[in-house]
């Protein structure tokens, strides 16, 4: 979208239970939107099949990520379904010094800690699925996991919904692409709020000053 003014980047957070379609809403984002960028996170969890060290995490062992723990490199960081999962924090630092808006697939724990430190530039959605049995439905469809970590997922799916009221943003997700179509009208309207563009009373003076 043109714009005339510098604007801060902002830094857009989804969170969900585990299958309700926050990674395809994400991924969709990233498609349609250039100057949007994804937080790439690491974990400790092993590789599902199908996925690729840095591209959908970055996968260390344990001692790697409590070494970042140690030296301060995670922005945020949490333990999820018995697993480390960390922010690093230069990327973001640098995508918001170069006007680029980022975009988090994180759990309500890191999203609390994002908040205490990053507050303003923070806009936040929860994705709730339709219903428990379409959850599950999807939880098995995408059958990357075995039985013993979908039930699991879904007894942490309860534990991770009360959360919703955290958030600055609730959407359900009945159909893909409605769902994509309304954080994509979120982040639009996010993206025009007047303290991110820093450039705008310049923008203005000209704008007054021209016959
Ligand atoms: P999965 O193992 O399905 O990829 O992710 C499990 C959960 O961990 C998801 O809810 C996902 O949003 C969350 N998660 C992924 N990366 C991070 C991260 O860097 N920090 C936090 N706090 N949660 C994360």
């Amino acid at each position: 979208m043109k714009s005339p003014f510098k604007r801060r980047g902002l830094l857009l957070v989804l969170s969900s239970p585990s299958g309700a379609g926050k990674t395809t809403i994400t991924r969709a984002l990233l498609d349609n939107n250039t100057n949007l960028k994804l937080s790439l996170s690491y974990t400790t969890r092993p590789m599902r099949p199908g996925e690729s060290d840095g591209v959908h995490y970055n996968f260390v062992d344990v001692p790697t990520f409590q070494a970042m723990i140690d030296d301060n490199s995670l922005l945020e960081y949490a333990k999820v379904f018995g697993n480390y999962y960390g922010t690093p924090f230069q990327p973001v630092q640098d995508a918001l010094a170069e006007s680029e808006d980022i975009v988090f697939d994180i759990d309500w724990q890191g999203t609390q800690q994002l908040k205490q430190r990053l507050q303003n530039d923070l806009v936040t959605v929860f994705i709730l699925p339709p219903s428990k049995a379409e959850l599950a439905n999807r939880l098995r469809g995408r059958s990357q996991d075995d039985g013993a970590i979908i039930a699991a997922r879904m007894a942490e799916s309860s534990a991770e919904i009360s959360h919703y009221s955290e958030y600055d943003y609730i959407v359900v997700n009945y159909d893909l692409t409605d769902s994509i179509r309304q954080v994509q009208a979120i982040l639009d309207a996010e993206r025009c709020k007047r303290r991110r563009l820093t450039d705008l009373p310049d923008f203005v003076r000209k704008l007054m000053d021209q016959e």
